[in-house]
């Protein structure tokens, strides 16, 4: 079974994983360049390929088993490879049972709802994984970071009275708990960047005609609210680590440790669902038997 090949996803994981209830400090307690054990994107080949592979496996017993579903949520700030980990991780994976949500945004439709509307509408299906680049966390991060955001979303008054924060973590807690108890996990990455290598990475951006088109002029004016950023992903990992669905922190620095790490994450999040292939009762064994029996009397000489 699965579960003796995953044993190294525990460990593993296990330094990136928000404790529920501890006050985090972002800048102090995580560092972006971190690749534990590992010095350089060669040594993590074979690890890398066996988290692929272990997520493969699970993948179809999650979808033939259909009791469970899966929901993957990226956070990070620009740059911090969001995009390119959607390709990356998912790369062993059958697209059939996979769909990917970028969130941009909110159009005027969906300011016409509650803040999670848009979110609950691409949860997935039983059998199925759902990819959040970008999530309902958004909703205490940039709209956080800029409240014109706020402004936007039309609430009346008593919802936006002070505490707003707080009730806005404790309402997300409740719904993800509400998702995990009815069998469908939240499996939580945030991409953690450095600021210099954010640096980097937008130099390359606007260096690199095939990259020009991922930069767009507002990523530098929102690296001016960097503190701000910082100080709300502290606020979120230490206010939405739970039981039920804890937050991994993933050095973002060397995008091949991030790839590891979140493979890593996931393929742990999916053994633990423990999906088996559906047993066939006797009534389904004897139809199988009766199919057999008929296809190998068809069978040319
Ligand atoms: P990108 O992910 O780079 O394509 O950019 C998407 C943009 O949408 C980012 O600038 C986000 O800050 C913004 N965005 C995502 N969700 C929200 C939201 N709930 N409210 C306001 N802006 C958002
Ligand atoms: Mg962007």
């Amino acid at each position: 079974m699965g579960n003796a090949k995953a044993g190294w996803t525990a460990d593993f994981i296990e330094p990136l994983r928000v404790p529920p209830g501890t006050k985090v400090r972002l800048a102090e307690d995580f560092d972006p360049g971190w690749s534990g054990d590992l010095r350089a994107k060669k040594d993590g080949q074979d690890l890398l390929a066996r988290g692929v592979a272990l997520m493969a496996d699970c993948q179809q017993r999650l979808a033939a088993q259909e009791t469970h579903g899966v929901v993957v949520v990226l956070q990070g700030i620009d740059a911090a490879g969001k995009d390119g980990m959607v390709r990356h991780v998912m790369s062993g994976m059958n697209p059939q049972g996979v769909g990917v949500s970028a969130f941009k945004v909110p159009s005027a439709e969906e300011l016409r709802h509650d803040y999670l509307w848009r979110y609950a509408q691409r949860l997935p299906a039983r059998g199925q994984i759902a990819i959040f680049n970008r999530s309902h966390y958004e909703e205490v991060l940039v709209v956080r970071v800029h409240p014109e955001n706020l402004d936007r979303q039309r609430l009346p008054g008593d919802a936006r009275r002070p505490g707003i924060w707080r009730r806005r973590y404790q309402e997300i807690n409740n719904w993800e708990r509400h998702l995990d108890r009815n069998g469908f996990r939240v499996v939580k990455l945030f991409l953690n960047l450095s600021k210099e290598e954010q640096r980097q990475r937008f130099l390359q951006r606007i260096e690199r005609r095939d990259k020009n088109w991922k930069f767009s002029a507002a990523d530098v004016s929102e690296r001016e609210y960097w503190d701000d950023y910082q100080r709300a992903f502290s606020r979120m990992l230490s206010h939405t680590s739970t039981p039920w669905a804890p937050w991994y922190v993933i050095p973002a620095d060397h995008k091949w440790f991030a790839r590891i790490s979140a493979a890593a994450v996931i393929a742990h999040t999916l053994t633990g669902i423990g999906s088996r292939y559906p047993e066939p009762d006797a009534q389904e064994q004897q139809r199988l038997q009766a199919a057999r029996a008929g296809l190998e009397a068809e069978a040319p000489r």
